[in-house]
């Protein structure tokens, strides 16, 4: 194993010692023992043999094969634990990151995708609905979103099956079955549950720390010509299920604490549980970069949101529902105003595609200002677009 200290950092390495996110890591030498990791510069800090070493109350947290034990512990052991990592830092539990495998961090209970950039919203609806209103009369009154699935979502470098299904494209008479013809990306920041909440009893804006353990990147990937035939009335299903790609890191929230901004000026009051003009600002100052094959293609602001995180849980609990453990919810697309800044290949080429290719590449990466110049990374997420992989039934 490498020597490791924190003079081996780059120059602005995204993930020094206020970034430290967590991920679940293999060796070589143990393919059947995943337990906790920590992200630092080009290493992971085996946080399970470090806790180990030093007899700490966290240990069995760490040596678990998931996430979700030490997000389901609560906010004051995520803080205890966070400062326990920074203890280990100069010490021989690391190994290059290019030596491990990286896997699925948490185990995903529920998944809900929303709809909060103005700019997406408004871009889409011109798209989906030429003539019509560009958003809906509810748009601006309560976070738009659905409930995904749960089951597909996968970790960064997971191959992406192009998905196959029913389209119609509106010159057609009937619809046709075969692979995706417009398949897309969805560059969006995604959420995780730690803390959970009994049913019937709404987490309020102020509780949201409480609550949320990290934050990660995700590529909602969606093929329009499946999501356009499907989703009236009830929505995206089919053109949205078949995967999810999220980052191998959860990044604290934390970590954010330097980035925190105001979101948009808000068009309507808000009803009371989504008010967040008194308090801290909901906003986080993260820039996404979306790369196809290498080549950047936009920089999207995550600071142009005009739904928050906070509200976003606020809403997807009022009604009752309660919180897991592992449940997951995604921004929605990340479109900034300016041609540059749209986070889908959809709006980036007015609908008229070149949409993905298969064998194209899509890397998503994203970093936020921290304290005294630092940078806060995101782990990046990265997929690959291979074949559909059956025949289309009966053919
Ligand atoms: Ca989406």
């Amino acid at each position: 194993m490498p020597q490791h200290h924190p003079r081996d950092l780059a120059e602005g390495d995204p993930f020094g010692p206020d970034t430290l996110p967590y991920g679940v890591f293999t060796t070589p030498d143990a393919p059947a023992r995943p337990r906790v990791g920590v992200r630092y510069g080009a290493h992971v800090l085996d946080a399970a043999a470090a806790a180990a070493a030093h007899g700490s109350a966290y240990a069995d947290l760490l040596a678990a094969p998931t996430l979700n034990p030490l997000m389901a512990a609560g906010r004051p052991v995520w803080e205890a634990v966070r400062a326990e990592v920074r203890g280990w830092l100069d010490e021989p539990y690391f190994h290059p990151l290019e030596e491990v495998t990286l896997h699925l961090p948490f185990e995903v209970a529920d998944y809900v995708d929303f709809y909060a950039s103005e700019h997406h919203a408004a871009n889409v609806g011109r798209i989906f609905r030429p003539g019509g209103e560009a958003l809906t009369p509810n748009w601006k009154h309560l976070p738009i979103g659905y409930h995904g699935r749960a089951g597909t979502v996968v970790v960064t470098g997971t191959d992406v099956v192009r998905p196959q299904g029913q389209r119609k494209a509106p010159g057609d008479e009937l619809p046709t079955f075969g692979p995706s013809l417009r398949l897309d990306i969805e560059a969006e920041v995604g959420f995780v549950v730690g803390t959970p909440a009994p049913a019937s009893t709404p987490v309020p804006l102020s509780d949201f720390r409480e609550h949320v353990f990290g934050v990660c990147l995700v590529n909602d990937w969606s093929s329009r010509d499946l999501q356009a035939w499907e989703y009236v009335p009830l929505g995206p299903f089919l053109g949205k299920s078949f995967a999810t790609s999220v980052s191998a890191w959860i990044t604290p929230l934390d970590a954010f604490d330097a980035a925190r901004t105001a979101p948009p000026a808000r068009t309507y009051p808000l009803l009371p549980y989504l008010d967040d003009s008194a308090g801290e600002p909901g906003g986080i100052d993260l820039r996404i970069e979306v790369r196809i094959n290498g080549e950047v293609v936009s920089r999207p602001p995550f600071s142009a949101m005009y739904w928050t995180a906070a509200q976003q849980l606020a809403h997807m609990t009022v009604n009752g529902a309660s919180l897991r453990t592992g449940d997951f919810y995604a921004s929605g697309t990340v479109s900034g105003p300016e041609p540059d800044q749209l986070g889908c290949l959809l709006e980036l080429t007015g609908g008229k595609g070149p949409f993905l290719a298969d064998g194209d590449e899509v890397t998503l990466t994203a970093w936020a200002p921290g304290a005294n110049g630092a940078r806060i990374g995101l782990g990046e997420v990265t997929g690959r677009i291979v074949p559909a992989r059956t025949a289309p039934p009966g053919s």
